[in-house]
């Protein structure tokens, strides 16, 4: 029934059905709008079926608002699903900010595929690029959003040669932006060969879709000024000579991104977006685990947790563990195996984040996510199954830019700190090392504004106001090697020396020189920017 491109025909149709996917961009390109267009027509969708049913076929533009108004909640959940046409989609949040890019990095090793979103005026910029190459290390497949078409925006070929060339991708038009700026009147749907015209009247009006057989038919001129529409006609005439034509197998390996020109704000080009993660994103992936791979297809259901929130209510300790289901079926109530502790788990109440609002899971799919309540047990990195020792991999840890010693504002509270901070490190918030000589912790950081997340949370949810102090150091590198090595290593530099919350070995430095000498002096040991979660 789905007209898509499969490398997957074995997959059950409720597994191909979903896409799973999220939204790279830099800070203020619109993720936050194309993300309640999403919703907006996610539900709509939903919406549109229950007004009917009530014989009451009519939507007003008030209607539309209100739910924008009421989607606005879920936009910030980290995972929401929702349905378009005959896909699932399943879109997990990425923070923003880019001193949260370490969350961002696992987030992205629970999604099939992302969405890159930039500005029209701005093109690629930093925070996009760093996340490009993130997604290229998996070649997860990228589709791309060009946006604020409403504004002054660069020359449709500059933008397309940018990212070409800024993030080495083949990039081929899905539609072709027609004037800029003020003079923006809409897009030529280069796909379905559609004139699609914006209402700057109405933001929430989908654009009027008009078919056109060509780009010789006479009904074009009755929609497109006649300067802008030779224009139109020339650009398109050169983009199918000097761009690539859409080729969906390379699309689904990651060396060719489609592109669409929209306004989010004014709802243009979203449904087309939609559209196009539908058919040209992939379904749910295999996962790379040892010992084996896991095949979505597969009966049993297995998953892993990619984010741990705590519970923002301090008098719980709650936390959610947000689990990407890698295979099978899942029903509620159903006992699962903690890999890591071997333990049986009942997951009683498991949550699903529909675009209304959260609802208990009572079934879900591989590709979907689930928020799993529990008191600590499940970590960044676990693997559930239905009893196999798999253990999925390639979640990242990645040594922290920032350290700063901690202390507890109260000298007798050094205990409570220690766990508070046990709590964080496991949620992935925070790095924890102990230095092996003298007390205290020191706490590693991707980015600055973490540090004052942190105190304030320790303050707020455990009631225990905390001091930062600069650090001697500024880098940590994770020491890997036999035991007798790292001991040798450990016994010569115990001032460098500390452990992280898991316990292991952690060298501490501020010289880029004390990590070369190491490796010169211990060639048996191998210092390690990053480690896998465990
Ligand atoms: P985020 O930081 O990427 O989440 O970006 P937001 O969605 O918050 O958008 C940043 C700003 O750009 C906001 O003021 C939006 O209203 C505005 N914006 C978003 N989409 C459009 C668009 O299509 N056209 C124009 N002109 N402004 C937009």
């Amino acid at each position: 029934m789905l007209d898509t491109p499969s490398n997957r025909p074995d997959l059950p149709a409720e597994i191909a059905r979903r896409r799973t996917f999220a939204i790279i961009s830099h800070p203020d390109a619109g993720k936050t709008t194309l993300t309640e267009k999403f919703l907006l027509y996610g539900g709509a969708i939903q919406m549109a079926g229950q007004v009917r049913a009530k014989g009451e076929a009519r939507r007003t533009r008030s209607d539309f608002m209100q739910m924008e108004k009421d989607r606005g909640i879920s936009v910030s959940a980290s995972a929401m699903s929702f349905d378009f046409k005959a896909f699932r989609f399943n879109l997990v949040d990425t923070p923003g900010h880019s001193d949260f890019s370490e969350d961002t990095y696992r987030t992205l090793t629970a999604v099939d595929a992302a969405v890159m979103v930039i500005d029209g005026a701005k093109g690629v910029e930093s925070q996009t690029q760093k996340l490009f190459e993130v997604c290229r290390l998996r070649d997860l497949p990228i589709l791309t959003f060009c946006n604020k078409m409403d504004r002054e925006s660069r020359d449709t070929f500059d933008i397309i040669d940018e990212i070409q060339e800024h993030l080495a991708i083949d990039v081929t038009p899905a539609s072709w932006p027609i004037g800029v700026g003020r003079d923006f009147v809409g897009c030529y749907d280069l796909i379905r060969d559609r004139l699609e015209l914006m209402d700057r009247a109405d933001r929430n009006k989908v654009a009027e879709s008009i078919e056109i057989n060509g780009l010789d038919d006479p009904k074009l001129a009755q929609h497109v000024p006649a300067q802008l529409l030779t224009k139109l006609r020339e650009e398109i005439e050169m983009a199918r000579e000097l761009l690539p034509t859409l080729n969906p197998q390379s699309v689904l390996e990651g060396h060719m991104t489609p592109i669409w020109f929209g306004s989010a704000i004014n709802s243009f080009g979203v449904k087309e977006l939609m559209d196009g993660i539908g058919t040209y994103g992939p379904e749910p992936q295999p996962q790379k685990a040892t010992p084996r791979e896991i095949l979505p297809e597969e009966t049993k259901v297995s998953g892993f947790v990619f984010k741990v929130q705590a519970n923002m209510d301090p008098k719980h300790r709650d936390r959610v563990a947000f689990v990407r289901l890698a295979s099978g079926h899942f029903n509620r109530g159903m006992k699962l195996t903690h890999v890591r502790s071997k333990k049986p788990m009942s997951i009683t109440n498991p949550v699903l984040f529909l675009a209304a609002d959260r609802e208990l899971a009572e079934e879900a799919w591989a590709g979907d996510i689930i928020g799993i309540p529990n008191h600590g047990q499940l970590r960044i990195g676990d693997t559930l199954t239905e009893g196999e020792a798999l253990k999925v991999t390639g979640i990242p840890s990645f040594a922290p830019e920032l350290l700063q010693t901690v202390r507890a504002g109260d000298p007798l509270k050094s205990k409570h700190l220690e766990k508070a901070l046990m709590q964080f490190a496991e949620e992935g918030a925070a790095k924890v090392f102990k230095p092996m000589i003298g007390s205290g912790f020191i706490v590693g950081v991707v980015g600055a504004l973490q540090f004052e997340v942190l105190g304030s949370r320790i303050e707020l949810e455990y009631g225990l106001p905390v001091r930062f102090e600069p650090s001697q150091f500024t880098s940590a590198r994770w020491v890997h090697g036999d035991k007798p090595a790292v001991e040798k290593l450990v016994n010569a530099n115990k001032q460098h020396m500390a452990e992280d919350n898991d316990g292991d070995v952690v060298y501490l430095t501020r010289l880029q020189w004390d990590i070369d000498r190491i490796g010169r002096d211990y060639p048996d040991v191998t210092l390690s920017a990053t480690k896998e979660m465990m």
